[in-house]
Order: structure tokens, then sequence, then C-alpha cells
């Protein structure tokens, strides 16, 4: 079995109940069901945290957990968004593994790749 998913927040070793993605093109944080995988532009919250979530200054929080919604989607219909969310979200790794002949030049979403993420500084500090 897998281990268990804990929250990111320092600090904090509650299990995690969902997933925040960050969409840095967008500006948009989605908070969505656990995600199946871990990614690097991923963050697993506890319910506290997924609670009090705040966004960025200029960043705009999608939740798709609202449970205050009227009419819920289903669960699979959720999980198929946050992985529409994540897949756009990822960096485009795979297009430079992808032919292995390709003259591609410099990628321009190369500068997103950094080796870690410390993305979340106000633009005027
Ligand atoms: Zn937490």
């Amino acid at each position: 079995m897998s281990p268990v998913r804990r929250c990111s927040r320092t600090a904090c070793g509650r299990p995690a109940v969902a997933t925040l993605t960050y969409v840095y093109a967008d500006s948009t944080a989605v908070l969505g069901p656990l995600a199946t995988y871990a990614e690097p532009h991923c963050y697993d919250l506890c319910a506290e945290h997924s609670e009090r979530l705040t966004a960025p200054r200029g960043w705009e929080v999608v939740r798709l957990l609202d449970s205050s919604a009227p009419a819920r989607p289903s669960g699979d219909d959720l999980e198929a968004l946050a992985n529409a969310v994540r897949e756009a979200a990822r960096p485009q790794e795979r297009a430079a593994g992808a032919g292995g002949g390709g003259a591609r030049a410099a990628d321009p979403m190369e500068v997103a790749r950094r080796g870690h993420l410390r993305v979340l500084r106000s633009p005027d500090n």
C-alpha cells in the first residue's frame, strides 16, 4: 500500500485530503482532489490548510472541492478536471524528450524549470 500522504505545510503532519496545483501561466492556484501521484508543482494539504488557503497577491484560487456548491460533479469529473489542470501546468519537458532528432531551439518554458519551487514572492516587495 502507498504511504499516508501528509500535508506539505511546515510543521503540519496531518493527513492530506486535497492537492494544490499552481498553474503559473494563469496565476491560478487550483485546489482539487488528492493527486494520485506527486508532482513538483503540487502540494498536498490537510483539511484545515485547504480551508485556510489564500492565494498570493494577484493570484486566483479555484476550488474544485467546494462543499457549498449546489450541484457537485461526480468524483470522476473532478478528478478528470484536476488532471487536466495538472497536465496544463506541467512544464513541457516531454517535448524535448520526444523525437530525439528534433532541432528545437531553446524552449521558452525552460525558465520555469528550477530545481525547487520558490515562486510565490509578491511582485512589489
Ligand atoms: Zn496542514
